[in-house]
């Protein structure tokens, strides 16, 4: 049977978000056990949920919003990395230890992916714009993240989500890479077709590179 990783976060009402931003709430407005002939359940909740993609709408007024994303970049060969430090900007000489030639996605495993589901990462990595625009140069598509942003946690002006849009690249965020090794994969993270929305949990999976 072939391997898949599920590297998604599990949404629950004590999933982590931004500071100020709504958490999930599954509501419960029909119930089998109260005779009704279905549960059914109201979802609020804000859509940077667990692990998700920005919509370029996130960070430009005009950018498009997660409906509108092209679906391309969510789907396909991706390389999975470990990077050892814990803290701060990303550079190209970060990835120094890995060949990123020839890749069009790549997944930023820090120590992020070892914190529950409940606990807000302090310390984060991110990518810096050299980094995307290195990325972009070489093709690449898509940056995911196990961390909640592509940018500083105290940054204002957003440089990596801008950078993003700028190169016509995606981004996931709150990925869970913890047990999976470093390597190439082929990932399948699909947002949802939400008008309207800046982001879109997705669930996002790894599965073996098929060789036919
Ligand atoms: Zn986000």
């Amino acid at each position: 049977m072939v391997q898949i990783y599920d590297i998604t976060r599990t949404v629950s009402p004590t999933t982590h978000v931004w500071p100020g931003d709504t958490p999930y709430s599954a509501e419960r407005v029909m119930s089998i056990s109260n005779g009704e002939s279905v549960n059914l359940t109201t979802l609020t909740t804000t859509a940077h949920i667990g692990t998700h993609a920005d919509a370029y709408y996130h960070y430009e007024a005009d950018g498009y919003t997660i409906g509108h994303m092209s679906l391309a970049a969510y789907i396909g060969p991706v390389r999975v990395v470990t990077v050892r430090k814990e803290s701060g900007p990303l550079m190209p000489t970060d990835f120094s230890h890995v060949d990123l030639v020839g890749g069009q996605r790549l997944l930023i495993h820090s120590h992020v992916s070892d914190l529950p589901d409940d606990q807000w990462p302090d310390e984060i990595v991110y990518p810096t714009p050299e980094l995307i625009a290195w990325l972009a140069s070489m093709d690449y598509v898509l940056i995911g993240l196990d961390s909640p942003s592509v940018d500083a946690l105290d940054s204002k002006d957003l440089p990596g989500h801008h950078a993003l849009r700028q190169h016509h690249m995606v981004n996931l965020e709150g990925l869970m890479l913890k047990d999976v090794p470093d390597g190439d994969y082929e990932l399948i993270a699909l947002p949802l077709k939400l008008d309207q929305a800046c982001g879109s949990p997705v669930r996002a999976i790894l599965r073996p590179l098929t060789t036919s």
